[in-house]
C-alpha cells in the first residue's frame, strides 16, 4: 500500500500497542463441519468482552476442507489469524504452533474447535484473569456423551499422575481449555521439548491459577480423534515426561525378585541337604526362568521408553513446520477519515 493513499490511523496513545489484547488459539484437524459454527459462536462472545482480540486457527494438516474454511473465515473477518502446518503434527504441537503465533500482549485462550469447550465460558475465564490470576483453567463439571469406560480410564489416569507426578500438581477434570496471561504464556513457550504433554507443561509453569467450572458438551459434529491407543500413548507421554518413577519401579522390582530368588535358593539348598533331591525340579525351574525373563524384558522396555525420548530430544528438530501464516490485522484502531 502506498503511504500517500493509505488509510490514516490515529496515533497510538503513549505506551499502547497496536496488538490485540486477547488471542484465542484453536487447533483444528478435520473440522470443516464445525469451524463455521465455532466462529459464529465465538465472535459475539469475544465482542462482548470489549477488548481488542484475534483468533488464531491452526490447521493441523487436515485431510478435509478445513484449510479452505479457514481461508474463507480469514477473508470475511480480519481478526482471524491462520497458521497452516505442513502436515499433521498432533494436537499438542498444533496448539504450541498456535501459541507461538498468538499476537496478544495480555492473555491467550486455548480452546478446542469441536465446541466441546463452550466459547461462552471465555468471559468467565477473562473475569478470573481480571481478578489477578495468571491462569484460569476450565474444569468440567459433567462429562456428557462420553462412555463409562472413557470416564473411568480418564479418572484412573489422573489418579496415577497425581501419585507419581511429584511436585507438579495436575488438576483433575481439566483439559487444555484455559486462559493464560502473557507472562505465563511466555514461560510456557520457553519449554521446547519434543514430547509435549501440554497438561503437564501448563502445570509445570505454575503461576497463580484458578479453576472455572463449566459443563462439557458432546462433540457438535465430526468425530473425536481419540481412541484408546492414543489415550494410552498420551498417558505414557505424560508419565515419562514428568517422572522417572517407572525407572525406580523397575529397580525395586529387580531388587525384589533378586531377593525372592535368593531366599528360594537358600530354601532349595537346605531342602536338598536335609532331604536330598530325588526329582529334578523342572516346574519350579521353568517358573523362575520365565518370571525373571518377564521382569527383565519389562525393565528393558521401560528403559527403552526413556531412551527413545532422549533420542528424540537430542535431534533438536523444530517442533513443527509452518506452510503458511496469515496474521490477523492486529491493528485494532479505527482509521481516521
Ligand atoms: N486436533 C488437532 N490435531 C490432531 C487431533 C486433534 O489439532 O491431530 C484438534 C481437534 O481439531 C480439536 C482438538 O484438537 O479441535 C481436540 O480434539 P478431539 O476433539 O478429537 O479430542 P477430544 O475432545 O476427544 O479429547
Ligand atoms: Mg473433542
Amino acid at each position: 500500500m502506498s503511504t500517500q493513499f493509505a488509510t490514516r490511523l490515529p496515533p497510538l496513545p503513549p505506551g499502547a500497542t497496536a496488538r490485540p489484547a486477547l488471542s484465542v488459539v484453536v487447533p483444528a484437524y478435520n473440522e470443516e463441519e464445525v469451524l463455521p459454527a465455532f466462529h459464529a459462536r465465538l465472535v459475539p462472545v469475544m465482542e462482548g468482552i470489549g477488548l481488542p482480540w484475534e483468533v488464531v486457527y491452526v490447521n493441523d494438516g487436515s485431510r478435509d476442507g478445513t484449510l479452505g474454511v479457514m481461508l474463507g473465515l480469514r477473508a470475511a473477518d480480519a481478526r482471524v489469524s491462520l497458521v497452516n502446518l505442513s502436515r499433521n503434527f498432533g494436537k499438542e504441537i498444533a496448539l504450541t504452533a498456535g501459541l507461538d503465533h498468538a499476537a496478544a500482549d495480555q492473555a491467550v485462550v486455548v480452546i478446542d474447535a469441536d465446541l466441546q469447550d463452550p466459547p461462552e465460558v471465555i468471559p468467565d475465564l477473562v473475569a478470573a484473569w481480571r481478578q489477578g490470576f495468571d491462569v484460569a483453567y476450565a474444569r468440567r463439571r459433567a462429562r456428557e456423551g462420553e462412555t463409562w469406560l472413557k470416564k473411568t480410564t480418564a479418572a484412573g489416569f489422573y489418579r496415577v499422575m497425581q501419585r507419581i507426578g511429584g511436585k507438579v500438581d495436575l488438576p483433575a477434570d481439566t483439559g487444555d481449555f484455559r486462559l493464560m496471561s502473557r507472562r505465563a504464556l511466555d514461560a510456557l513457550l520457553a519449554l521446547r521439548e519434543q514430547h509435549r504433554f501440554m497438561k503437564g507443561l501448563f502445570a509445570w509453569v505454575g503461576f497463580p491459577s484458578i479453576p472455572v467450572l463449566y459443563d462439557r458438551a458432546p462433540r457438535a459434529a465430526g468425530e473425536s480423534k481419540w481412541n484408546y491407543w492414543r489415550l494410552w500413548n498420551l498417558s505414557l507421554e505424560g508419565i515419562t515426561a514428568f517422572t522417572v518413577g517407572p525407572l525406580k519401579v523397575a529397580t525395586y522390582l529387580g531388587l525384589l525378585t533378586a531377593l525372592a530368588a535368593l531366599i528360594y535358593g537358600v530354601v532349595l539348598i537346605i531342602r536338598t541337604i536335609l532331604f536330598g533331591n530325588p526329582v529334578a525340579g523342572y516346574p519350579s525351574l521353568m517358573a523362575v526362568v520365565l518370571f525373571l525373563g518377564g521382569v527383565q524384558l519389562m525393565t528393558l522396555g521401560i528403559i527403552g521408553e526413556y531412551l527413545g525420548r532422549i533420542f528424540n530430544e537430542t535431534k533438536r528438530r523444530p517442533l513443527y513446520i509452518v506452510e503458511r501464516h496469515i496474521p490477523s490485522e492486529t491493528d485494532q484502531r479505527q482509521p481516521m477519515s
